[in-house]
């Protein structure tokens, strides 16, 4: 078994050298005396930025600091290859926790599910159909309260999650307006995406004024996944009684000190609402998500785009190119086809 492994707590921007390719024997089953565990072949796994925050020692998160020695965890897809569980058999194929390795063994399945509807590809059970599709749904519906005519901003907004809640603000009436860090990330976003503007924030030398010119009368829902000085910009473009859905800050995940952010203050005087929100909250949405989400992929009127890297091997540098925007959409891992 090939696993990748933490080799220790990371300080500032992670690097490959911190995560180790590293290989054992393993038994290619449940092990005796090991009740109510699947054992599976991982398939394809997501590369999320919330793992960068795993990779610190974490204090008072809602998810606990990875194991330095031990073999990362997170989103997959997986095939069951042994099972002592009773809602789990071999053959099976599920979506949820598992390990950075070939193979792995889940002692606790709570966090497995099995996946019904197969004549999707598989790997959007990391993306589309798995965490990051999910936190664009409840994010956008249930955080953002759109109404249709609302203007609408993203940022980061080709990624695995932002072209989701581009699309689906589009299909609720919305006039909507995303940012992303390269020319090619700004032409899916008005070629493929539909949004209806989309700028390349590293060639604006002034953020407020670029906001200005997309939307002259203000914005009404920004969808943060920044934070730093594109969240400063923002609160001098938003209407009164605004929505900003905060979803993540990608650009504070690597300093060692938080940015100031200057323009909080705005929050009283246009009477914004501001909120946070963490997806494994509304993890009860996914079956009503599924339902609405399936038929339009089906239909293709949502589209997705993933960026699809092979072998365990090149896990780590997949990772770690989040963090200076090498994925082009949702990234995957693909361990294994099948
Ligand atoms: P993406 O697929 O969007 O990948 C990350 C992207 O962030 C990069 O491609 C890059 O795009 C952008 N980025 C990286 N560094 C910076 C920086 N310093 N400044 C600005 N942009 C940067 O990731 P996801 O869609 O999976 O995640 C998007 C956000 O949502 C993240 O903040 C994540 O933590 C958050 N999230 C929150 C969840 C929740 O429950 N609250 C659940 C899932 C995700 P570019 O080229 O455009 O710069």
């Amino acid at each position: 078994n090939k696993m990748i492994v933490l080799k220790d707590y990371v300080k500032g921007f992670p690097k490959e050298s911190d995560l180790l390719l590293e290989t054992s024997d393993t038994q290619l089953r449940v092990p005796d005396g090991c009740d109510g565990a699947v054992f599976v072949k991982n398939l394809y796994l997501s590369c999320d930025p919330y793992m960068r925050g795993r990779m610190s020692k974490l204090e008072g998160s809602y998810i606990d600091s990875f194991v330095p020695g031990s073999t990362l965890t997170g989103f997959g897809v997986c095939k069951v290859v042994d099972s002592t569980h009773p809602n789990f058999k071999k053959g099976d194929l599920v979506r949820g926790m598992t390990g950075w390795e070939e193979y792995s063994l889940i002692k606790s399945a709570e966090g497995l599910s099995k996946i019904q509807h197969t004549d999707v590809p598989l790997s959007y059970y990391t993306g589309i159909l798995g965490m990051p599709g999910t936190t664009a749904y409840c994010g956008f519906y249930e955080v953002c309260s759109p109404k249709k005519g609302d203007t609408v901003f993203i940022s980061a907004a080709s990624g695995a999650v932002g072209q989701l809640v581009g699309q689906f603000a589009k299909l609720f009436g919305c006039y909507v307006v995303g940012s992303a860090g390269s020319k090619d990330k700004v032409d899916l976003l008005k070629n493929k995406f539909g949004f209806d503007e989309a700028f390349n924030y590293k060639e604006e030398p002034d953020l407020n004024a670029a906001l200005k010119r997309y939307f002259p009368d203000g914005i009404d829902i920004y969808f943060e996944n920044v934070g730093g000085k594109m969240l400063d910009a923002v609160l001098l473009n938003m209407k009164l009684y605004g929505r900003i859905a905060v979803c993540g800050m990608i650009s504070q995940y690597n300093l060692e000190e938080l940015e100031g952010v200057k323009n909080l203050f705005l929050l009283v005087v246009k009477r914004i609402r501001m909120e946070g929100f963490i997806v494994f909250d509304y993890a009860h949405l996914y079956p009503k998500y599924l339902e609405m989400v399936l038929p339009l992929i089906k239909q293709g009127k949502i589209v997705y785009v993933e960026d699809i890297v092979e072998g365990l091997e090149n896990a780590p540098n997949a990772l770690i190119g989040l963090f200076s925007g090498r994925n082009v959409g949702k990234q995957v891992v693909v361990v294994a086809r099948e």
